[in-house]
């Protein structure tokens, strides 16, 4: 596709420059080239005989005793191996001779040619995504269009008889199914393309109906209906459907009831609790590095990284636990990781400004300020 057309996509083939770059010898001041030779025994004066400019190629060869005035980036002229800043020279009264008052050695302040790249030399290998500077990389280089991954669809289902849309006011038992948006604002945040399909009540048919709507997309996300519960379909209807079940439970707090399956369609589903904080986990985890991979991208697994905890955090689980956390960096560089006030995995309002998750492994004792532990860092774009 285009090169514009192609923010955030992943490059299938590698990009190589088509030409050496930069092209030509060029000056990185503005100033006037010279013989090196001829600066050696400065003091010394040399004639003005032309002056190029950006975007203009010599005409003229430049002989011993010869100076041109020359501009950034512009080409050097033959015979010419040194650029002398123009505020280390001074203009004859009549400008027709230049004063240098110090010498320089061969290859000052010029560029050569191909010293950035050679002609055929691979810029951005397969699997880079272009982010805008890799955008700046592939137009220099010339790639005026690019080959690159079809963006994953990823269909989104909620499910559970208690959601109601997000414009209506809760009665009796009713929750509002934030869950939707926050799926398809995370795929949309992966530059993936969302297939939104509403909520499955839950009902064995209903539920099967659903979910092979989502079979024509990539990637299935299913929120709910997951657990052990009487009201959880999902399972079965994932089997009914002629799931391969890999993974359903994990040691993981929140998210034990997080279900893997590929489908004969192809199709993956992550199958992830209800829970506000179960599903976004679940798709930090799993979803998002997956998605990475569908388009050339292994191995983009987040990473943990150390930080110094700011205020206190219970005793852990039987299983490795995340929780919503802001992380700063002081001056020093050093991070600072600060849980948030939430109230467990229904409530959502703790995430809004989390930038990283505190992951803490299996029975892990209460800590307090100033203790080590693992982040891991959320991608907020
Ligand atoms: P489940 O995993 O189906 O047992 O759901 C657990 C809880 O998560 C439900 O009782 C709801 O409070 C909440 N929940 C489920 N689905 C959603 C959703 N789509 N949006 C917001 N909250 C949800
Ligand atoms: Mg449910």
């Amino acid at each position: 596709m285009p090169l514009r057309e192609a923010l955030f996509r992943t490059l299938v083939e590698p990009v190589s420059c088509d030409v050496d770059y930069p092209p030509f010898d060029r000056s990185v001041m503005d100033g006037y080239a010279v013989r090196a030779a001829d600066v050696a025994s400065a003091p010394v004066q040399l004639k003005l005989v032309g002056r190029i400019a950006a975007g203009a190629m010599p005409q003229k060869k430049l002989s011993s005793g010869q100076t041109m005035q020359i501009n950034t980036g512009a080409p050097l002229p033959a015979g010419a191996d040194a650029v002398v800043r123009l505020e280390d020279t001074q203009l004859s009264s009549d400008a027709t001779h230049l004063m240098f008052q110090q010498s320089v050695p061969p290859g000052h302040f010029i560029t050569r040619r191909g010293t950035y790249v050679s002609a055929g030399q691979t810029v951005l290998a397969a699997g880079t995504r272009l982010t805008p500077l890799e955008i700046a990389v592939a137009a220099t280089a010339g790639a005026a269009s690019v080959t690159v991954y079809r963006q994953p669809r990823v269909a989104v289902l909620a499910t559970g008889d208690e959601l109601i849309d997000i414009d209506q006011t809760p009665r009796g038992a009713e929750i509002r199914n934030s869950n939707q948006y926050l799926l398809e604002a995370l795929i949309r945040g992966t530059h993936a393309e969302p297939l939104v399909l509403g909520v499955a009540r839950d009902h064995p048919e209903t539920t099967r109906t659903k979910i092979a709507e989502g079979l024509e997309a990539d990637v299935l996300c299913i929120t709910g209906g997951v657990s052990v519960g009487e009201f959880d379909f999902v399972p079965k209807a994932l089997a009914a459907l002629g799931a391969c079940v890999h993974i359903h439970k994990m040691m993981i707090k929140p998210g034990r009831p997080t279900l893997f399956a590929t489908m004969p369609s192809g199709t993956l589903v992550f199958a992830l609790p209800g829970n506000p904080v179960s599903a976004f986990v679940g798709f930090e985890l799993f979803v998002r590095p997956s998605l990475a991979a569908l388009e050339g991208r292994c191995g983009i697994v987040p990473r943990p990284v150390g930080a110094k905890l700011r205020g206190a955090l219970s005793a852990s689980a039987d299983r490795r636990s995340y929780w919503p956390a802001r992380v700063q960096a002081d001056p020093d560089g050093d991070l600072h990781a600060e849980a948030l006030a939430w109230h467990g995995s229904g409530d959502p309002f703790g995430l809004a400004t989390a930038n990283a998750m505190i992951m803490r492994p299996p029975n892990s004792p209460a800590a307090t300020t100033g203790e080590r532990v693992s982040v891991l860092l959320l991608d907020r774009v």
